[in-house]
């Protein structure tokens, strides 16, 4: 189908599917940029724990989360790789850590902070030529990308990598742990009442298990080609 503007493609999926360092090839392949959504929802986590806000005082962390004022700022090297800011402040390397990780899920069970967020999502992705990531972009935020991308992986296969994350992150954290906090997360997304983690009824699933991202990438470039994707823009 050929739409006017350019294209958007989604690509959501539990922890450690790989959707992000995927994403990242697609937008750079095809000069896209990369909205990886899970920066919003983690932005929030943050100034929840910088507020010393109770993560379970509701009204305190729609507080925190509507008081944000992000932008997302592509490097001058690569469409896909975004600092992250807060008021201007550089927040992107506190984004990643377990700290913010331990909380992070369960805000997001919040309709009404995902609500907050999700304007500025959409403004973001409404310019077109963005790949987005997350876990409601197909199925919430933007159910009318062109291409949509759900991307899973064995259970192993995800805490190996969420491992080897924290372990170059400096952590020295057991794979018995890192595969606890990664089920618990991905129980908290998938059970939620608004806008769960699952791939959206007119998905492409896609097991990255025992592929390369650039494999994958590949798999998602036959798609876009298949479809005439980029023949319009
Ligand atoms: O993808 P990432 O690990 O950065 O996401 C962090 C958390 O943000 C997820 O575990 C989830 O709780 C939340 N999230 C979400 N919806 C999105 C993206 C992320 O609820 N679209």
């Amino acid at each position: 189908m050929c739409s006017m503007t350019a294209p958007v493609i989604s690509i959501d999926g539990p922890v450690g599917s790989g959707k992000t360092t995927v994403g990242r090839v697609v937008a750079d392949r095809h000069g896209f940029l990369c909205l990886d959504s899970g920066l919003f929802y983690r932005a929030a986590a943050l100034g929840v724990l910088e507020n010393q806000v109770n993560p379970e005082d509701v009204p305190r962390v729609l507080e925190v989360s509507k008081s944000l004022n992000l932008e997302f700022v592509p490097s001058s090297t690569s469409s896909s790789d975004v600092g992250v800011f807060n008021h201007g402040k550089d927040v992107t390397s506190t984004l990643q850590t377990s700290e913010v990780e331990a909380i992070v899920s369960d805000i997001s069970k919040l309709r009404r902070l995902r609500l907050q967020l999700l304007e500025v999502q959409r403004s973001f992705i409404s310019r077109g030529g963005v790949v987005a990531i997350g876990r409601d972009i197909g199925t919430v935020v933007w159910p009318d990308a062109q291409l949509k991308i759900y991307l899973d992986a064995s259970l192993e296969a995800r805490t190996e990598r969420k491992w080897r994350q924290r372990q170059d992150a400096g952590e020295a954290i057991g794979v018995a742990e890192a595969r606890r906090i990664l089920e618990s997360r991905d129980r908290t997304d998938s059970t939620r009442a608004y806008a769960p983690l699952m791939p959206a009824a007119d998905a492409v699933l896609i097991d990255s298990s025992d592929l390369s991202p650039d494999l994958i990438a590949d798999e998602i470039d036959r798609l876009i080609q298949d479809r005439n994707i980029l023949d319009c823009c």
